[in-house]
Formats: structure tokens, sequence, C-alpha cells
């Protein structure tokens, strides 16, 4: 009997070894660390903070192609890049969203990963909210190296003002963009693909302009980073 090792005399014989043994089976797979996801290619390279920038013209060097993330504060933005390159203190995941108001530049190392602030943030104030415009706007229209934009919405909502005056500044860029729906997770796994629909149908987006993502199951999170990838035009 497993329990019996755990008491009395049995417990500093040999069944003591037993019961050691026998944790596995009580209590799941053994303890170690998740390695890279082989299906991802953003899990084995290597990755660098560049810095943080206040300005949308900033030159970095050397120039590659950049992908830019963008979504509202809290819609899970840092968490998912972390999920994506494997790092998880990668980027800050915030219990108070809407504190940066600058360009993070990670690279990768062929191209960069360009975290934009999240918009929307209640708090924010007029001063602030027309620095952010400045420099996201900035950097949509005019960044030549931006290859493509990572455009992130939480599932669960409906898409706020922001987010369609966000969709309207993308459309504007004339980039690719791909939308990105986080937490799936939260849904149960039954009603995932009709609310999918139905958030893919209000922002009038077809099933190949967006993924459905979970930094938390790592649902999409592979299947992302491979667009990224080839969106950055590279081979994976
Ligand atoms: P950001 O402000 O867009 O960078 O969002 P964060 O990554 O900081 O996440 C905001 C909150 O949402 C945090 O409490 C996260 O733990 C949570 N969150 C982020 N991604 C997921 C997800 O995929 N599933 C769930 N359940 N929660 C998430």
């Amino acid at each position: 009997m497993r329990g019996a090792g755990r008491t009395g005399k049995a417990g500093r014989t040999g069944k003591a070894r037993r019961s050691a043994e026998d944790v596995g089976a009580d209590r799941g797979p053994p303890f170690v660390q998740p390695g890279p996801d082989p299906s991802n290619p953003l899990h084995t390279r290597p990755i660098e903070f560049v810095g943080s920038f206040p300005d949308a013209l900033v030159r970095v060097d050397p120039a590659l192609p950049e992908i830019a993330f963008i979504g509202r504060s809290n819609v899970g933005k840092s968490s998912l890049l972390n999920a994506l390159v494997g790092r998880p203190g990668l980027a800050r995941v915030s219990g108070s969203p809407g504190k940066t108001t600058l360009l993070n530049f990670y690279r990768l190392p062929e191209f960069y990963l360009v975290d934009l602030p999240g918009y929307g943030f209640a708090r924010a104030g007029k001063g602030a909210r027309a620095g952010y415009r400045k420099l996201v706007t900035g950097y949509l229209r005019t960044r030549s190296s931006l290859a493509g934009i990572v455009w992130l919405l939480d599932i669960r909502h409906q898409p706020s003002a922001d987010d369609l005056d966000m969709q309207k500044l993308l459309a504007e860029s004339g980039r690719p963009v791909l939308a990105v729906f986080t937490k799936a997770d939260k849904l149960t796994r039954s009603g995932l693909p009709a609310r999918a629909n139905e958030l893919a149908e209000a922002l009038g987006l077809q099933p190949d302009q967006i993924q459905l993502t979970s930094s938390q199951s790592k649902l999409g999170i592979s299947e992302l980073a491979t667009s990224i990838v080839a969106a950055a035009g590279e081979d994976s």
C-alpha cells in the first residue's frame, strides 16, 4: 500500500525509497522546467533588449525589419511578447497599465520586435494622450522599416472607440496587420469559435486576418511566431 511507507517503522526502511519514486504516480509528471517549444521559431533565437525610445524616428543600428505590437492597455501585450519568445521576464506584465510612453525595441537578431505603448488608458490626461498619439501615429505612418503590425484585442470585449480609432490609423498606414485575439483561455472551448467570428465580424476582418491566442494556455503562440518570422521576410 502506498501510504504505508510514510508512517511508522516502514518509513525508515526500503519502503521510503519506494514512496519517493511513487510521487510521480501520485501527483502527475515530475517537476521539470518547460524547455523551448521546437515548433516556435522564436524560442531558439537569441534576443536582446535594445532600448526604450521616445522618438518615432529613432535610428537603430543595424537597420532591420520591424514588427510592431499594439493594443489597448491591459490587453495582454507584455504577456504575449514573453510567451512568443519563451522568456517570461522579458516584457513587464503590469498590474497598473498605461505607464509606458516609449517604444521598446528587442532584437532577434535578424529583425526587431517593437513594443508600442498601450492605448486607451482611462486615467491618462489630455497631454499624455496627445503625446501618445504623436508618437504612435508618427511611428505607424513614417517608419520605413516597419514590416508588419500585430494588433491585439481582448477576445471577450467588443472593440472600444479607441480600438476603432486604431483600426483607422492602421488602415491608413497601409502596412500588413494581423489581428490577434488575446486571452482565449477565458472562454470555453465550445464558445471560442463563435465569439471569434463575432469579433472578427464586428471589425470587418476575414479569418486569415486573425489569430486566436492565449499566453496562459499557449494556444496559437507558435502559429503567431511563424507568421511574424514570415512577415519579417525570413523563412522559419
Ligand atoms: P498589457 O498591459 O497589454 O501589457 O497586458 P499584460 O500582459 O500586463 O496583462 C494584463 C493582465 O492580463 C495581467 O493580469 C495578465 O496576467 C493577464 N493576462 C495576459 N494574458 C493573458 C492570457 O492569455 N490569459 C489570461 N487568463 N490572462 C492574461
